[in-house]
Formats: C-alpha cells, sequence, structure tokens
C-alpha cells in the first residue's frame, strides 16, 4: 500500500463531517421549534412530543459530542466525551421517565430515574473539570469542585425559603416534592463550576458560553418545574418542558465550534491575569444568604426542616475542605515562591538573594567568614560561538561539578550570568584557599565535555574577614577585587584579597580627581625624617617626606601617588607646597638649633621648569628661612636626563647658597666625570647598598667606603640612607660616613627631634 492510500481523501472528509453537523444542528432546532409550537399550542399528545423532543435532541446532542471529541486535540478529547455521556444519560433518563409514565403515573420519580439523572450530574461536572481552562491539580480540581458543591448547598434552604414558604406542611411530607428542589441546586452547581473553571481569559472560548447557556437554561427549567410541581400545577407537556431539548441544542451548537487556535500552555501562566475579587468570592456570597435562609426557614413550630438541617451540615463540612484546601495550597505556593525567589532557575543552586542573606547572617555570627567569587574566563566566547542553549547547558554542568566540589564545606551560590559565589563560615575543617583549589581541579576538563569545544577556566578572588568586622558588601567588593587580580594573573588562578590589592584597585582615574583637590582641601601632610651626624647621634638636619591623607583610602605614600601627580601635571603644586611647608618647618627649629637644615625632594619634572628658583626663593622668603638652611634632593636618574640649561639653574641656586643633594646615589649610571659637573653639595648612598652592609658583603662595604672617599674629595657631604640595624650602623661608623638616615635613627615623623641630641 502506498502511504496515499492510507489517508482518507483529504479534501472530501472533513467537508462532509461538516456537513452532517449542519445537518444535526438544524434537525435539533427543527425539533425544538416543532415542540414549543406543539406544547404553547396546547396541541394533542403534547406530553408524548415532549418525551420524543427531548430524546431526540438529546440523541443528536450525544452523537454531537462524539464527533467533537473525534476532530479536537486529545487535551479536549476527554471533555467532549464525558460531555457525550452527559447527554447519552439524559436521553437514557428520558427514555426511563417515558416508559414508566406511559406505563403508569404522572410523575414518575423512580430511584432509577434519579440514578440516571445523578449520573448525568457527575460526568457532566467532571466534563466541566477536564475543560482546558480548568486547573490541572488534583488540589485545584478538588477546590473548583468543592466552589460548586458549596454554591449547591448554599442554595438549599435559599431554595427552601424561595419556593416551599408558603406550602402547606403536610406536603413537604413527599419526598418528590422536597427532593425536586436537588435539581435547581444541582445546575447552580455545575454552572458555578463551570464559571471557575472558564478562567480569566477573554473572550471566553465560545462553546464554554453556549455550554453556560444551556446549564442557564436547564436550571430555569428545573426551578420552573419544581415550582409548579410542588403547587401541583406541572403535568407533563406543559410548554416549560421546552427548555430541556433547548438545553441540550445548546450543546449541539457548541460542537460547531474548531477548538481554541492556542491551547493555553499550562506553565506559562505569567501573563494569565488574576481572577477578579468577585469571582475568588463567588462560591461565598450564596453561603451568607443560605444563613439568612436558614433563621427564615423556620417553621411555626419552631423546627428547621430536616432537609435544611443536612444541607447546612453538609454546607459546613465542604467549607471545611475547602478552607483546608486552601490553607494547603497556601502553603504549597508559599513553599514554591520561596524556592522561586532563593534559588537560580538554570542551575538550582541559591541565586544572589539568598546568598546575600547569607552572608549577612554569618557576619553577625563569631566566626571568620570567608567569601570566593568565581568568574568563568572566556564563558562569552561559548554563548557567541554556540549560542545560548549550548552555553546553559555548560553552564548547568559546570555549577554541578562546583557543587559537588564544594562538598558541603560552604554554600555555593550562582549571582548571575557566570558568575558564582561560595561563602565559607563557622567551623569549617577547609581553608578558603583549600577550597577554592578543589574548584579550579573540578573546572578543569574531562573527557566527558569535549563536545563544547571551548572549555572556559575560572578566577577565583578569596576576602576573609574576622567576626563582627565587615559589611557584606565590603567582602564581596574585596572578593570582586581579588577576583580581577587573578583574572590578570592569568587563567586558572585565585587570589586573596590584600589592604594592598584594595588600594591599587581603586581606579587611577578615581584618585587623579581626588588628587587634584588634595592639596586645596588640606589633605597632604609633611613628615620629616631626621638626618643624624654618625658620631654624635645629633639631629641638625630632616629631610621632608609627603604623604596624602585620603578621606577614603587613608594614608598614601608617595610612592602610591607620585606617579600619578607626574602623569596628570600636578606635580607643581605639590612640589610648591611641600617647599613652603618644609622651609615654614625649618624657620621654627631654627629658634632652637641655629644650624638646623631641612631637605626638599623636587621631581625630575620641576627641575626642568624655569619657575623652580623663583618657587624656591619665595618659599624661603616666606617662611624667613635662610637659603642655605634648605637642601634641594635630585635623584641621580633626573641630573643625568637634566640639560644644560638644568645644570646652569642648579648653579643659580648654589649660589644663592641652597644646597643640592644627589639622591639615591648609586642607583644611576653617572660617570665620575659627570658627577664633577654637577654643582652638588651632598650624596645620598642609596639604601640598598646600606642593606647590603648586614651581610658581611665585602663588595658593599667597599663600595659604600669608595663613595664615601670620592665625597671627601670632591668636598661633597655624605648621608648613608636607610640605616636599620646597628650593625650598618656600626659599619658606617667605621667606614666614616659623616652623617646617616634610617629607621635606627628615627622614622619620618612630626619634626620635633631636630636640633637635639639622639638618646
Ligand atoms: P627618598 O627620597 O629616597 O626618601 C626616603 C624614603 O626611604 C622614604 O620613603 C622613607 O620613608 C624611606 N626610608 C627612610 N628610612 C628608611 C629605612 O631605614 N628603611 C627603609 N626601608 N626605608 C626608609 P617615602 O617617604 O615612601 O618616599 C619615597 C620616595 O618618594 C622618596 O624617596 C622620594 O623620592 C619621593 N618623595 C617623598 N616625598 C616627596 C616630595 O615631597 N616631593 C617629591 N617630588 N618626591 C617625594
Ligand atoms: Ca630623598
Ligand atoms: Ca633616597
Amino acid at each position: 500500500m502506498s502511504p496515499q492510500e492510507l489517508e482518507p481523501s483529504p479534501a472530501s472528509a472533513p467537508s462532509r463531517v461538516a456537513a452532517a453537523g449542519r445537518a444535526g444542528l438544524l434537525a435539533a432546532g427543527s425539533v425544538v421549534l416543532l415542540e414549543a409550537f406543539w406544547l404553547v399550542a396546547a396541541l394533542p399528545g403534547a406530553a408524548l412530543v415532549s418525551d420524543l423532543g427531548a430524546l431526540l435532541v438529546a440523541g443528536v446532542a450525544t452523537a454531537a459530542c462524539l464527533d467533537a471529541a473525534h476532530r479536537h486535540p486529545p487535551s479536549l478529547r476527554r471533555f467532549w466525551v464525558l460531555l457525550a455521556a452527559t447527554m447519552a444519560l439524559a436521553a437514557a433518563g428520558r427514555v426511563l421517565w417515558t416508559v414508566q409514565r406511559v406505563a403508569g403515573g404522572e410523575l414518575p420519580h423512580t430511584p432509577l430515574i434519579g440514578a440516571v439523572f445523578t449520573a448525568g450530574i457527575l460526568t457532566g461536572t467532571a466534563a466541566l473539570l477536564c475543560s482546558l481552562t480548568a486547573p490541572r491539580t488534583a488540589v485545584g480540581r478538588a477546590r473548583t469542585l468543592l466552589d460548586g458543591v458549596i454554591v449547591g448547598l448554599a442554595l438549599v434552604p435559599i431554595g427552601w425559603v424561595v419556593v416551599f414558604r408558603d406550602v402547606a406542611e403536610a406536603d413537604l411530607a413527599d419526598p418528590v416534592r422536597t427532593l425536586g428542589l436537588l435539581y435547581p441546586m444541582l445546575d447552580l452547581m455545575q454552572l458555578t463550576i463551570l464559571v471557575a473553571v472558564a478562567g480569566p481569559v477573554r473572550p471566553m472560548w465560545r462553546p464554554m458560553t453556549l455550554i453556560a447557556a444551556s446549564l442557564a437554561t436547564r436550571a430555569l427549567a428545573d426551578t420552573a418545574y419544581v415550582s409548579l410541581a410542588v403547587r401541583g400545577d406541572y403535568f407533563s407537556g406543559h410548554p416549560v418542558d421546552v427548555c430541556w431539548p433547548l438545553s441540550y441544542l445548546l450543546i449541539v451548537a457548541a460542537t460547531r465550534y474548531p477548538p481554541p487556535p492556542t491551547c493555553p500552555d499550562t506553565d506559562d501562566t505569567a501573563d494569565v491575569p488574576l481572577p477578579p475579587w468577585w469571582r475568588v468570592a463567588l462560591p461565598y456570597l450564596p453561603v451568607g444568604g443560605a444563613i439568612v435562609a436558614v433563621v427564615l426557614a423556620r417553621q411555626p413550630t419552631g423546627q428547621t426542616p430536616q432537609l435544611i438541617f443536612v444541607g447546612m451540615m453538609a454546607l459546613l463540612a465542604a467549607l471545611a475542605v475547602r478552607q483546608g484546601l486552601a490553607a494547603n495550597e497556601n502553603l504549597w505556593l508559599v513553599a514554591r515562591l520561596r524556592r522561586l525567589a532563593y534559588t537560580d532557575q538554570l542551575t538550582g543552586l541559591p541565586n544572589r538573594l539568598l546568598f546575600t542573606r547569607r552572608l549577612r547572617r554569618a557576619l553577625r555570627g563569631d566566626g571568620r567568614v570567608a567569601v570566593l567569587l568565581l568568574d568563568l574566563d572566556g564563558f562569552k566566547q561559548v554563548n557567541d560561538r554556540f549560542g545560548h542553549a549550548t552555553g546553559d547547558t555548560l553552564l548547568t554542568g559546570l555549577a554541578a561539578r562546583m557543587q559537588t566540589a564544594v562538598d558541603g564545606d560552604g554554600t555555593i551560590a550562582r549571582l548571575g550570568g557566570d558568575e558564582f559565589a561560595v561563602l565559607v563560615d563557622g567551623v569549617r575543617a577547609v581553608s578558603p584557599q583549600r577550597l577554592a583549589e578543589r574548584l579550579l581541579d573540578a573546572l578543569q576538563p574531562s573527557d566527558g565535555d569535549e563536545d563544547v569545544g571551548v572549555h572556559p577556566s575560572a578566577s577565583i578572588g578569596i576576602a576573609e574577614y574576622g567576626p563582627q568586622h565587615a559589611s557584606h558588601t565590603d567582602l564581596l567588593r574585596d572578593a570582586d577585587i581579588a577576583m580581577y587580580a587573578a583574572k590578570a594573573a592569568g587563567k586558572s588562578a585565585y587570589r586573596i584579597c590584600t589592604p594592598l590589592l584594595r588600594e591599587s584597585a581603586v581606579s587611577r582615574a578615581e584618585l587623579i580627581a581626588d588628587l587634584r583637590r588634595a592639596v586645596d582641601e588640606r589633605q597632604l601632610r609633611l613628615e620629616f625624617q631626621p638626618i643624624v651626624d654618625v658620631a654624635t647621634g645629633t639631629v641638625r638636619s630632616a629631610e621632608a617626606l609627603v604623604r596624602w591623607w585620603h578621606p577614603r583610602l587613608g594614608v598614601l605614600t608617595p610612592a602610591r601617588f607620585l606617579p600619578l601627580a607626574e602623569e596628570a601635571g600636578l606635580i607643581l603644586p605639590i612640589d610648591r607646597w611641600v617647599i613652603h611647608e618644609a622651609c615654614r618647618a625649618a624657620a621654627t627649629w631654627r629658634g632652637r638649633a641655629p644650624d638646623a637644615t631641612v631637605a626638599v625632594n623636587i621631581s625630575a619634572a620641576h627641575l626642568r621648569r624655569p619657575d623652580l628658583i623663583a618657587t624656591v626663593t619665595a618659599a624661603t622668603a616666606a617662611a624667613g628661612l635662610a637659603p642655605r638652611a634648605l637642601t634641594l634632593e635630585l635623584t641621580e636618574s633626573a641630573l643625568i636626563e637634566g640639560s644644560d640649561t638644568v645644570l646652569d639653574r642648579l648653579r643659580q641656586l648654589r649660589e644663592l647658597g641652597i644646597g643640592i643633594a644627589i639622591d639615591d646615589f648609586g642607583t644611576g649610571y653617572s660617570s665620575l666625570s659627570y658627577l664633577h659637573r654637577i654643582p652638588a653639595t651632598e650624596l645620598k648612598i642609596d639604601r640598598s647598598f646600606v642593606a647590603r652592609l648586614d651581610s658581611a658583603d665585602d663588595r658593599a662595604y667597599a663600595t659604600v667606603e669608595m663613595v664615601t672617599r670620592l665625597a671627601g674629595a670632591f668636598d661633597l657631604s655624605v648621608v648613608a640612607e636607610g640605616v636599620e640595624t646597628e650593625r650598618q650602623h656600626a659599619a658606617i661608623a667605621a667606614i666614616g660616613c659623616p652623617r646617616g638616615q634610617g629607621y635606627l635613627y628615627g622614622r619620618p615623623d612630626q619634626p620635633a627631634a631636630v636640633g637635639q641630641n639622639r638618646t
């Protein structure tokens, strides 16, 4: 057989079905019209016409529903099949009714007929609960069903008051009459369920509207029937009878519509609007009415009719169950919300919110807290080259591996994108460094995952604080700084945040901006380091060293900000300020020690400027300081770069009596001939040579000795820099170096010691 033969001829089959459906609808409609005319006109045989009419239309409706079940997608099949069963039961019930009626009584309410109608109610209700927009969960369905039951039960006392209030007590003993009340009640229960399951989507799916109309018609018919029957005014073939086939006809019409174009995705409830408040309150409104009705229904004897009593008990039970369900559902929803709010949807790890919460809690405790911040290097390329789906798969896999690596020694979370974090707190066996190593190991490509081609590595930054020490933002920022340092160090590395790292992380631009204001806002301070006579320990001079008291970063050393100042052209105002301050300080010293001097560092940039001389003379003049009390320190390298004009400038300074020191001597490459040309007054032997005097380094000793002799030959003063130990002091004393500077004699500090003997 060829594939074509297997298929029904595609063009004709649907059209034939459509034609049959149309014919069914037409036929059923005609029957209803004819019956209506017959009954209203009270033509003979009205009772039989009524029975036959209902039977016929119910039969057509059964067939139409089965056909719809065939045509609709599987998700709607059960709905139509159950409706078909309902229609079939209605037809069956009508057959039984007709047979019984013809055989005997006028209103044959036999238990069998009751059972068939009840079965129809059950299938109808089930159909509603299987409609497309009905809740998917068993709890949701149970809740909807209960809403219907509650409305139905609440209507019992209301119906009682409305229908039976004026009926003589003796007549109420007839169960046919009182139980008949159940029919409209059940209709309204179904109608409530329909409203509940129709969902908040507008417009409603057309067939649901028609089914609602069908239910309303039947409720109307049942109510009219009960009212008439109670008063004894009902007879078979009463015009109200036409309502039943009419309600079936509406079902037939409902089957004529195509399935909804888009079957709502049950997972995608984000853009489905919430139902309005009145729809939520709907089942409870009749309850209020029921309470009033119970009071009104009390008979003159003071008794409450038994049916009402039973109904109210059932209503209470239904309400209790409904309440229980709602409470349970709320708990479940809260749990789900919490899960949604605190977990990362892709990896299932805790998200940033939960992580920061845990971090804050950990920081309130009294143990050390460490954070590892992990960023995947090269993950963007994976996303760009292979698409987000691949990226997501990779991310999920890596997240799982990392979680295994952490293995309960910390809390791993996904902070977003390709950024993860691990919180390590409390009593723990593992150090953050060890954990970082484990994480890096876990991310090494293994045999199973070569399919992606690109394998991202990770950079990890670690920050660790003591208890009660820092805010969580500080800790995260520090970890971030360390993470960037790790990135800079190359792939697959981790770094721990140190104060140095933290400082350097503040962006250069920011620092330059701050530096512009530093002079004006008096953030610069001078410290003075004593320069002593090696033989006597007398302090006659001090070197001015600048510090920046940064409002946020604390005290910054010159090495930290002077290069930036040079770069930004800010060195001149700084140097100028330093010269002025140093001169003022020295002027006060000279009150105590008339021969006290001060040394000031001058940058290479300043040396090249012609206004150097003007600046210096202005400073000495302003402070009332003799120029010979001031020494300018210039680095060897700055002097070598200097042109003839620079040398000329130095000579002019010399003529003014200002001292010139060659700083860091020995680190540059000045030849002896060059030294001869510079009009210096002093050599400062770099501390790298002095440091080596400690280790009995003969060459270092020889160098210091040679420079000292050389300086003597050139008639230069000599200062050994960076004297830290007694041994170094002894060495320079033995060599005969006249002056020394270093931590051994005094750290840079306030200038109180100048002019006093070293103790
Ligand atoms: P420098 O001119 O060689 O200054 C001596 C440096 O060595 C100072 O560092 C001082 O604190 C440090 N030092 C002193 N004794 C010892 C010791 O025994 N051991 C060790 N390890 N170090 C010692 P500081 O204050 O950080 O200054 C660094 C450099 O910044 C200075 O080197 C100087 O070149 C420059 N500088 C400092 N203040 C100024 C200034 O006001 N203007 C300019 N243009 N440059 C400055
Ligand atoms: Ca210096
Ligand atoms: Ca120096």
